[in-house]
């Protein structure tokens, strides 16, 4: 939208009346819908006088906004270098799924009494040529602005079917494999067909995979996302909430949805020496008990932080101190052995 502005500051109204209009509820099919938008502003001349670049700027600009979950941002200098490096990260991403290029790892999950292997996480790296190692955090938050969050899961999902199939075959016996969806992905209906025909083509049971979804992700309420979590719990897929205690979510919803796990995120594991994230983790527990949801802590670093965790009544845990993300070459290695 272009707009003529004589003075700034009347820039300002103008973008909170916009916002109001467009983020007005309205009714679809006894549904209320409450639209949410994000704008992007850029200024000419001060930003630019080309037309091409201050839609850019106002581009930027929006990702901002979204990227810190607020309505609008005005465009500044320093957007520019961070639009760049999204831009750089998007392409080369595209082509890493294309050809192939990305790679996982799995990060054991223990049993903290029995000490035993009860299952991994499938974590994605990637290592590009150009832009050198690149962070999960940071790539999967592009992929997921740029719609390629679908593309990613199924890179992760389709990689880690076709290696359990592989260890079956060779007679190994792998614990389950939990794979983490991107947010917007989890309330894709086509999600649970696609998994299941994978499973079917690949001999493999349903049990052999489990997924982690996010707090948000769990809390959206929409329709598809509760068919598809009932969906996978029917057919034996299990479901880990991830990061949790790091959302606000209403606990009252969270107990009624048919989880497996949560697993504590690692920001409480870390600090359980404070008073206040003991008591926070003993009511995560607490909780857990009560709905029958198995508990699995992530980022356990020490023996202190393991042995408190057990105490207390924590069923499983992640983290350094056992193992730390691992390539699928080693893992074979330690199947080998135990089998
Ligand atoms: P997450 O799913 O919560 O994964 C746990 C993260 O904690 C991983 O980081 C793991 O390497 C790290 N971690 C494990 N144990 C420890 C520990 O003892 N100490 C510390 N400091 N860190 C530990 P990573 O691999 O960098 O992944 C970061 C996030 O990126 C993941 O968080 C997940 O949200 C996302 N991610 C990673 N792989 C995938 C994937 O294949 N698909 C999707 N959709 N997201 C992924
Ligand atoms: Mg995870
Ligand atoms: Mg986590």
């Amino acid at each position: 939208m272009l707009l003529p502005l004589n003075d700034r500051k009347d820039l300002l109204p103008f973008v909170h009346k916009l916002i109001e209009k467009c983020t007005e509820p309205y009714w679809l099919a006894q549904e209320k819908i409450s639209p949410s938008v994000c704008v992007g502003i850029s200024m000419c001349p001060d930003d630019s006088s080309q037309f091409g670049a201050l839609i850019q700027h106002a581009e930027a600009a929006m990702f901002e906004a979204k990227q810190q979950g607020v309505p609008f941002r005005v465009y500044h200098q320093d957007m520019h270098s961070a639009l760049t490096q999204r831009l750089e990260i998007e392409q080369g991403l595209r082509r890493a799924l294309e050809h192939n290029l990305l790679n996982v790892v799995l990060q054991p999950k223990y049993n903290l009494l029995e000490g035993k292997t009860i299952g991994y996480e499938a974590l994605v790296r990637w290592h590009d040529a150009n832009l050198g190692t690149v962070a999960p955090d940071i790539f999967v938050a592009v992929a997921e602005a740029v719609n390629l969050g679908k593309q990613l899961d199924r890179w992760v999902i389709d990689t880690v079917l076709q290696q359990l199939s592989l260890w079956q075959k060779a007679g190994l016996q792998p614990p389950p494999v939990a794979v983490n969806i991107t947010s917007k992905h989890f309330s894709d209906p086509e999600l649970f067909n696609h998994i299941m025909t994978k499973l079917q083509e690949l001999r493999l049971v349903p049990s052999s995979l489990q997924l982690e979804i996010t707090e948000g992700v769990a809390m959206d309420k929409s329709p598809t996302t509760l068919i598809n979590l009932n969906a996978f719990r029917s057919a034996g897929i299990k479901i880990a909430i991830d990061d949790f205690g790091t959302g606000y979510s209403s606990l009252s919803y969270l107990t009624s949805l048919p989880i497996d796990f949560i697993k504590i995120d690692k920001a409480f594991v870390q600090a359980l020496e404070s008073d206040h994230n003991l008591s926070l983790v003993k009511a995560m527990l607490a909780m857990a008990k009560a709905i029958t949801v198995q508990v699995i802590a992530e980022g356990i670093e020490t023996h202190a932080q393991q042995q408190l965790l057990a105490s207390l009544g924590c069923d499983f845990g992640q983290g350094y101190l056992y193992a730390k993300p691992t390539s699928l070459a080693d893992i074979e290695q330690q199947l080998i052995s135990v089998n």
